[in-house]
């Protein structure tokens, strides 16, 4: 499967430190948005990325439940920092990622997902969430309280229902993605989606082919359109040949 990827991430207008942290890699791409206060943010995205990143640098091929269990050593990392650094006491993030797994028939995409990070698969002029959020908002959403239009910019839209630092290891959900050729993949934190309509995404996506102008266009719009948080993005395409 060839990949090739474009990142970009801003902290905004408003806020003083970036809380979101990446890993644009070889076979294995990754957002996290860090919660618990400035410092504490920048602590848990960071080692959160760094304990999944590892995987980007084994020899192994890698499967569902590498990923998996990856996320649950991410969990672990952050409980062990919250008791050794009390004033971290509550340290969180999210974690959205894809990586290139091997299944029976090949290689597919597995996209892994704990919190309201998002991932969007663009196919065919059309763009579509691959994952759920894990909110509160989400909740209230799917089971018909709010609409959707209610839940973008809802005050309550900061609260997470699963993340990575529980006092147990979240359920992590997975999807297995095949990626063709001219297909795309969009990960990002909630910098992007809480500014930028799933429409605006779609056509900001479809009007720039190249993945590095497309993410450094999608933080250009979540600037314009107030830039209240911090935006992380990674483009994903799906190219034709077997060079990575
Ligand atoms: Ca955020």
């Amino acid at each position: 499967m060839n990949i090739v990827a474009g990142s970009a991430s801003h902290v905004g207008l408003v806020r003083a430190g970036n809380e979101d942290a990446s890993h644009c890699g070889r076979r294995l791409w990754v957002v996290a948005d860090g919660m618990g206060g400035q410092a504490a943010g920048e602590v848990a995205s960071a080692l959160a990325v760094e304990q999944v990143r590892r995987l980007d640098e084994s020899a192994e091929t890698l499967d569902e439940g590498a990923l998996v269990a990856a996320v649950e050593a991410a969990n672990d990392a952050l409980r062990r920092y919250a008791w050794r650094h009390p004033r971290a006491w509550g340290l969180a993030t999210t974690l959205v990622g894809a990586a290139v797994v091997t299944v029976d028939d090949g290689e597919r995409l597995c996209v892994f997902n704990v919190g309201d990070s998002r991932a969007y698969r663009l196919a065919h002029g059309r763009l579509a969430q691959v994952t759920t959020d894990h909110s509160e908002v989400e909740e209230l959403r799917s089971r018909g309280v709010i609409t959707a239009a209610e839940a973008r910019g809802h005050p309550l839209g900061h609260l997470v229902t699963r993340w990575v630092g529980m006092p147990a290891a979240p359920a992590v959900d997975t999807w297995l993605v095949s990626l063709r050729p001219g297909e795309r993949l969009l990960l990002c934190s909630d910098g992007l989606t809480g500014e930028v309509t799933d429409a605006d995404l779609a056509a900001t996506l479809l009007a720039a082919p190249d993945p590095q102008e497309a993410a450094d266009r999608l933080v250009a719009a979540a600037l314009a359109s107030g830039g209240r948080d911090n935006v992380t993005v990674i483009v994903l395409d799906a190219a034709a040949g077997d060079e990575r």
